[in-house]
């Protein structure tokens, strides 16, 4: 018989070597929330061009100085791990560089700038991380519709949901740019180049 392995005692991501070149020659202060969207959604686009990801990438920035804490991109598929969202990473990330668990202790004002609506786990994490605000461009509809992810069950009143918990929500900002970056995934899908991971439904 074998031993055992022993079980595993903690986990972790890690982000794409391109993603650590992109966000190295990025300013450490991006104060326009256009030129922070656009970056984010050109990110969601390189993530299936290099083929580490799903088409998403996210960013936390805090308002009070327009301070970038951090930046993710989906790594499901690398990391093999389903929680793994871009989302997920990016406040985890934020949360590891502050050492705190709420984005929002003390009059912190973090906003998670992110390519797509948040799915159903993403929502979650959002409402759990204290962050004040959440900016984002393409509609989880459109996700679901053009590349085939289950978004799960988000509330139709998730953004009443959001700004009654003191989250500021702005959708639309890049859309059609966040678009094309989602049509580029489901080209990329129907030829067989990645993968849509997707648990059942
Ligand atoms: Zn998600």
């Amino acid at each position: 018989m074998t031993a055992p392995s022993p079980l595993p005692r903690s986990f972790g991501v890690d982000l794409p070597a391109w993603l650590r070149e992109e966000v190295a020659a990025m300013p450490p202060r991006v104060p326009d929330p256009v030129e922070r969207m656009r970056f984010v959604v050109h990110l969601s686009a390189r993530s299936v061009e290099e083929g580490t990801g799903g088409p998403f990438a996210a960013m936390v920035v805090d308002r009070r100085t327009d301070r970038v804490v951090s930046v993710a991109t989906n790594v499901v598929p690398s990391s093999g791990l389903s929680i793994a969202h871009a989302e997920t990473v990016a406040l985890s990330l934020a949360q590891t560089r502050l050492g705190t668990w709420d984005l929002g202790a003390d009059g912190a004002d973090h906003v998670l700038i992110t390519s797509a609506q948040p799915c159903a786990m993403c929502l979650g994490a959002l409402i759990w991380s204290g962050a004040r605000a959440v900016d984002i461009a393409a509609l989880g509809s459109d996700v679901e519709a053009i590349t085939g992810f289950d978004e799960g069950p988000v509330p139709a009143d998730w953004r009443e949901q959001l700004e009654r918990r003191g989250i500021a929500v702005e959708t639309g900002r890049c859309e059609a740019e966040a678009l094309a970056a989602l049509r580029g995934f489901r080209t990329r899908l129907d030829e067989g180049g990645t993968v849509l991971y997707n648990g059942r439904r």
